[in-house]
């Protein structure tokens, strides 16, 4: 299915759909569960406009290539072009607010880390970015917003942006340092712990507070 930006209610958004640029490791819950220290500076890196597809299908997961594991993760959707931007430009170029699977080739990503390599077969991958459509940002608390995402019933994740070791805006700000984000472009922005194993069939809810559900599966 192509993807576009769209709200709830499948208004579409003009823009094109850009890259996705994503921080590793903002919750230091999650470093630790993987045995990861937490880094001094957001740990950035970016999944292409093909790994986009609509969380609100069924989406695909590889086979044979080991552990997909699911990353769930408030969505920031840019709306202005921010280059070497302070907060102030940063919280007005964010133009929708939503979800994203951050899906992760488990097992390679473990092996390309050990020797040193990119990650980007394991994050980068056709299908790897399953995003959801965007709420506006007005009423929102950037800084004290619930995730949770129940997998087959069972409550497997629940985090709230508080817990980010670089909050949103610092993360825009820091990110528009080395990537000017243009419109269309979106911020994903880490995972709290409990991730694992994603595979088909399974169903899943993904949520943001009480503003947004998303029901979908794997395939
Ligand atoms: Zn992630």
């Amino acid at each position: 299915m192509v993807y576009q930006h769209q709200t709830p209610d499948g208004q579409l958004f003009d823009w094109p759909l850009g890259k996705v640029v994503c921080v590793g490791r903002n919750y230091a819950d999650h470093a630790k569960e993987l045995n990861n220290p937490v880094p001094a500076v957001p740990l950035l890196f970016i999944k292409p406009a093909s790994a986009v597809v609509p969380m609100t299908a069924p989406f695909r997961v590889p086979r044979d290539l080991g552990q997909v594991h699911f990353e769930t993760e408030m969505a920031i959707l840019i709306g202005q072009t921010l280059t070497d931007a302070e907060e102030e430009a940063a919280v007005a170029a964010i133009a929708g607010i939503g979800l994203g699977l951050d899906l992760t080739l488990r097992d390679l990503q473990d092996a390309l880390k050990k020797s040193g390599h990119p990650w980007e077969k394991a994050k980068s991958f056709d299908g790897a970015c399953p995003l959801s459509p965007f709420i506006s940002p007005d009423g929102i608390d950037l800084t004290d917003c619930e995730i949770r995402l129940t997998v087959n019933g069972e409550l497997r994740q629940q985090g709230n942006s508080a817990q980010m070791l670089t909050p949103v805006l610092a993360l825009l700000s820091y990110i528009s340092k080395f990537f000017t984000l243009n419109p269309g472009d979106v911020v994903l922005t880490g995972t709290p712990a409990g991730v694992g194993p994603v595979r088909p069939e399974d169903r899943l809810v993904v949520e943001l507070a009480e503003h947004l559900r998303i029901e979908t599966s794997a395939c």
